[in-house]
């Protein structure tokens, strides 16, 4: 639907989640639906979006190593679209603050006398650890949770600050720098057994969990691929263990059901 001439466009940046439509919040959802276009990156939910928006949906996706619009081309599109008076959407993944270069777009508005807005997302470093089944922190094992980006290797001050804190860790972006990490944890001293998960395509299908520890995780890792959220620390095992009991309840069903049939 073509705006009313003359009439004052604006932008809303909207955390898309991890990937399914069932983790839009509401107000996203909203913002979907009165959109005039929708400008989309790839680990947004954009498969579905068709069912939630008439807009003008267009692909603006980075993928690594693959920039069809730069970041200042994506930035250009929003403010000329609303400049000629459209509802634009800007749908992210995960949460726009959250390694999303929300602030820049939001500059980016500012600057050229756009009303913006921001509708917070859920970011995949506490979703796609909860769906294979990992609480990012939990009593008595962890009480904290550092999001690092992977994009760059650490420095080793780095390494040393974050093998000193005792949580949970969590890394985003951080496939192509993994051997970087564990051996630069391991030089600050974290142990060799600390477990560790690659969860891989959270909430999409082929979703993949792989679990090793600090000292054979570059190995186990070996062949996974982006988007992955690596999570170092104990409560990997928490993980483990609630499954472990997930089976064992599911195998006393099978028995009783079994019983009962006898
Ligand atoms: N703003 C986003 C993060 C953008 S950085 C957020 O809050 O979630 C992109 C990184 O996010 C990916 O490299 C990967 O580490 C992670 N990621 C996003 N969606 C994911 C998914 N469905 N499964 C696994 N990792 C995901």
């Amino acid at each position: 639907m073509e705006p009313a001439a003359g009439a004052a466009g604006h932008v809303t940046l909207v955390g898309g989640g991890p990937g399914t439509i069932e983790l839009l919040t509401v107000a996203a959802v909203e913002a979907l639906r009165d959109a005039d276009v929708v400008f989309y990156d790839r680990l947004a939910p954009y498969q579905e979006l068709p069912t939630l928006s008439t807009a003008e949906l267009v692909d603006v996706g980075k993928r690594p190593g693959h920039h069809p619009v730069s970041q200042s081309g994506i930035e250009g599109l929003m403010v000329e679209a609303a400049h000629a008076g459209k509802n634009v959407v800007r749908l992210k993944g995960g949460d726009p603050y959250v390694f999303g270069r929300g602030g820049e777009e939001v500059a980016a508005c500012v600057k050229a006398g756009v009303p913006v807005r921001v509708i917070s997302g859920v970011t995949s470093a506490i979703s796609v650890p909860a769906a294979a089944g990992i609480p990012v922190t939990h009593r008595e094992v962890s009480h904290m949770f550092t999001v690092v980006s992977g994009h760059a290797p650490l420095t080793e001050q780095e390494h040393m600050h974050l093998a000193g804190l005792g949580g949970t860790i969590v890394v985003l972006m951080g496939i192509g720098t993994l051997h970087q990490l564990a051996a630069g944890l391991r030089r600050a001293g974290m142990r060799a057994d600390m477990p560790m998960a690659v969860v891989e395509r959270g909430y999409r299908p082929g979703q993949r969990t792989t679990i090793a520890e600090l000292g054979t995780i570059t190995t186990a890792a070996a062949d996974c691929s982006n988007p992955a959220v690596l999570v170092i620390g104990d409560v990997v095992r928490v993980a483990e263990a609630n499954r472990g009991c997930a089976e064992a309840e599911a195998e006393l069903d099978r028995l009783a059901a079994s019983l009962m049939g006898a």
